[in-house]
């Protein structure tokens, strides 16, 4: 691997224009400290032909092997004297004080600083700001933190290749964001030493956008699985010792996804027509919303994946189902009773076309819901523009939810309408999970309407309602321009 590394990624003719010059007179850049990070950027730079120094406290202790060959391995002192452009600090931060004797040897050098965050809510400066008062005449920036080793060893094509970079000093961030394009990767100019603190805590953030959809996804199948065990199974037993105990590992799980499916699709929808309602009341568009309205409509992507997820997993299961222990018996049990009876069974005709209409919506829901999740990939959907993203995400999108709230209907049929339906006074569960849809539905219909769809329009091209506007939009100018 560190021999395959050691061939520059880009060719001369390849690399970009404002690269550093590579070859002997490239200049030399010094890495302080020998640990993990520091080996893999070394492998990286020197693969991207550039002279690498290597500073360590104790020179000695470095097995021989540990860096490329091309690398040059000194004292701290020895490695920074040397002509370098720029010092990357692989080191930890709290360790940056024992490097205090070098303050003259790296002033006017840039010194990057490539320490990650330990805690996400902390407050005071930040590792690079420290870094920077520590060195007030060196050239502090910020980056590469968020590249870890496997990054750095793997290529500029398998990992990640944004390098998010921040500093006061235009000049050394000039040279970072050159050197980082050398390396293969994509800078990003993320302002000022002041935006540090958010790239060292980067890495430390867990899926920020998915925790929400996520738990609300969680607490729906909670939901439903929890009201069909207490319906179907729990009280069944407890009121005729009615054992259906069986139900819980499949049946129930199979009879809770697509509720949650359909009810977190509905989620997806319903903030949008909530803005447009509140934009029409409020005749304006230049009111924020409320900040939890805002979190759930960046959501929405997320709450639209996890639908997908939950109706794939409902597809499956429903596939599963023929293969189940219980369906064999069963049927051999009904063929067993009609020879016994010597009766045939009679053509259900109303039951197949039930059977037959809610089995092809749902399949065309989920083919439909297929493509709304594809298109959410940045990959496609930044190949479309912005009428053809919206047809899918908003167009497509409620072709879904109609195709599965027909789904569940047709399932249902008329067994809403029989008493025996609401066992011990409690509707099925998929009763519940299309009231939500439905209300979605119904209100986006209204805003179709000619009269308000048109108001929203307006709104939405800027236009105000006197209330919020008196000045502005209702002010006649007279043709000399004066009032
Ligand atoms: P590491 O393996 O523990 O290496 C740290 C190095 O710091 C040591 O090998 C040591 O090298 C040097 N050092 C200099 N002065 C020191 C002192 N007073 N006490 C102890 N060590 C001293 O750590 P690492 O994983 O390379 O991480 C280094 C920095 O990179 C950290 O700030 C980390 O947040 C950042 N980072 C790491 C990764 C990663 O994937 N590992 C990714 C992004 C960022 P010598 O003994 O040769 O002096």
């Amino acid at each position: 691997m560190v021999e395959d590394m050691t061939t520059p990624l880009l060719s001369d003719s390849e690399a970009p224009a404002d690269a550093l010059p590579v070859g002997l007179t490239s200049p030399t850049v010094a890495i302080l400290g020998s640990g993990d990070f520091s080996r893999s950027l070394a492998v990286r730079l020197v693969a991207s032909g550039v002279q690498v120094v290597v500073g360590s406290r104790c020179v000695n202790r470095i097995p021989s092997g540990l860096f490329p060959e091309a690398v040059e391995l000194r004292n701290q002192e020895g490695a920074v004297s040397q002509e370098v452009c720029l010092v990357f600090m692989a080191l930890f931060p709290e360790h940056y004080c024992s490097l205090l004797g070098l303050q003259s040897a790296l002033a006017g050098k840039v010194l990057v600083d490539v320490s990650n965050g330990t805690e996400m809510n902390i407050h005071g400066p930040s590792n690079a700001e420290r870094l920077a008062d520590l060195f007030p005449d060196s050239l502090v920036v910020k980056g590469f933190n968020t590249v870890s080793t496997w990054e750095l060893q793997t290529g500029a094509h398998d990992g990640s290749r944004q390098v998010m970079i921040c500093s006061n000093s235009t000049e050394g961030k000039k040279k970072v964001v050159q050197l980082a394009r050398q390396m293969g990767f994509h800078p990003v100019d993320m302002g000022g030493l002041s935006a540090a603190r958010e790239i060292e805590v980067a890495p430390l953030r867990l899926f920020p956008s998915w925790s929400g959809p996520v738990v609300i996804t969680f607490l729906l199948f909670l939901f439903f699985y929890g009201y069909g065990f207490l319906r179907g199974i729990l009280l069944p037993f407890l009121a005729q010792g009615h054992n259906a105990f069986y139900r819980l590992a499949l049946d129930l799980v199979n009879e809770s996804l697509p509720a949650v499916a359909l009810v977190t699709l509905a989620l997806v929808y319903f903030p949008g027509l909530f803005a447009a309602w509140l934009q029409l009341w409020r005749g304006t568009k230049y009111r924020r919303f409320p900040s939890w309205l805002d979190n759930w409509l960046q959501r929405r992507k997320q709450l639209g994946l996890l639908s997908f997820l939950c109706a794939a997993l409902h597809g499956v299961y429903s596939l599963c189902l023929p293969l189940r222990r219980i369906t064999l018996l069963r049927l051999v049990n009904t063929a067993y009773k009609q020879v016994k009876a010597g009766t045939e069974e009679p053509w259900d005709e109303l039951g197949v076309w039930r059977s037959d209409l809610y089995i092809s919506c749902g399949v065309l829901g989920l083919g439909v819901l297929s493509l709304l999740a594809i298109t959410s990939l940045p990959t496609v959907g930044n190949t479309l523009n912005w009428r053809e993203f919206t047809f899918v995400q908003s167009g497509l999108g409620y072709i879904a939810l109609t195709l599965s709230i027909m789904h569940t209907l047709f399932f249902g049929w008329d067994f809403a309408f029989h008493i025996e339906a609401y066992s011990f006074y409690m509707p099925p569960s998929y009763l519940l999970a299309v009231v939500l849809p439905c209300i979605v539905l119904v209100s986006r219909c209204f805003l179709l309407l000619p009269c308000i769809f048109t108001r929203l329009t307006r709104i939405r091209r800027g236009w105000e309602s006197k209330r919020n506007c008196p000045v502005l939009q209702h002010h006649h100018v007279v043709p000399n321009g004066i009032p």
